[in-house]
């Protein structure tokens, strides 16, 4: 029996890109495609070429997050052409195969490999330093198929999104164990909505007096001291007393890559369909970033 065809198309198309990056996590709902996506759009404002692809076939959220969801696949003759959102950045969803946002993707294995199969084989990239592949959660069949294409046209690793509560941490684990077991390569671990940063001008009280209290506070602070408004307070949020991320990443040998913050602004620029709340504001951490190109 001769090589299978499609990997020979996947490893022929994938000759032009040269990382390739996974990133995955144990759950839905961490901010996986979150990462993915900030770390595009900082790979891209440091002048890289840049493909963004989302195989996240239960819940491909990423053309909502940049504000292209009715977009459509188009076809050249050299094969599916990307969403450009920036010159130096392309990106392509499965969400582009779905005719109605709310429809549900029940489809078994084999179709899931099939198109993931396909997305690998037929997106036309052109030259790209790096291709991000934002993965759907959990270690399922999927996932096999999807390291086995990338291995064989030398994936450099995966970086896995967590928050730092147990339950998702537990999970994390289990994603570790999976790519010691098919022999990926960790990049790291960044532990997302590590806290809550917010500007004072945001912050409330609930209700009651405390409300008219706060608003008076704000509205003297606006007047006499503007640039304070500006100053963004942290509060942790989950009970880190575990150790978190880092924790867990020292006692399975992987590296930490650092926190990101839960950032209201963040959350409200996906809603509208932008990538970032300021364009300098990409919440990727500069260590995280660092680190990364460090171990490619
Ligand atoms: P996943 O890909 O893991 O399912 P998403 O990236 O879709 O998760 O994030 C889930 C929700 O949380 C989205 O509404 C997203 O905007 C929000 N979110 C993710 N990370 C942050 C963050 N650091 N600050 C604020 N909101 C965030």
């Amino acid at each position: 029996k001769g090589p299978d065809p499609d990997l020979v198309s996947i490893v022929e198309r994938m000759t032009t890109v040269k990382h390739k990056i996974l990133v995955l996590s144990g759950k839905g709902g961490v901010g996986k495609s979150t990462f993915s996506a900030q770390l595009s759009f900082a790979l891209a404002a440091m002048d890289f070429q840049v493909g963004l692809l989302d195989i996240d076939i239960c819940g491909p959220s990423i053309p909502k997050m940049l504000g292209l969801e009715g977009q459509e696949i188009h076809q050249s003759n050299l094969g599916w052409s990307p969403v450009y959102v920036e010159s130096n950045l392309g990106v392509m969803s499965i969400g582009f195969m779905l005719p109605n946002p709310d429809d549900a993707v029940i489809w078994r294995g084999p179709r899931k490999n099939g198109i993931i199969k396909q997305f690998l084989k037929d997106v036309y990239w052109g030259e790209l330093d790096f291709l991000i592949v934002d993965a759907p959660p959990g270690t399922s069949d999927e996932h096999i198929s999807i390291v086995q294409f990338l291995q064989a046209t030398g994936i450099d690793g995966a970086v896995i999104v967590t928050t730092p509560q147990q339950v998702s941490l537990i999970d994390v684990r289990k994603e570790v164990s999976f790519c010691k077991k098919v022999g990926l390569q960790v990049l790291g671990v960044v532990e997302n909505m590590s806290g809550l940063s917010q500007p004072l001008s945001e912050l409330r009280f609930l209700d009651g007096e405390q409300k008219d209290v706060t608003e008076l506070v704000i509205a003297s602070m606006r007047e006499k001291v503007p640039e304070m408004l500006n100053l963004v307070a942290f509060s942790e949020v989950f009970d880190s007393s575990g150790g978190g991320g880092a924790k867990m990443c020292m006692d399975m040998g992987v590296p930490f890559l650092g926190k990101v913050p839960l950032d209201p602004r963040l959350c409200k620029a996906a809603e509208e369909g932008r990538s970032c709340f300021d364009d300098s504001k990409c919440r990727v951490s500069a260590t995280a970033l660092k680190a990364i190109m460090e171990k490619i």
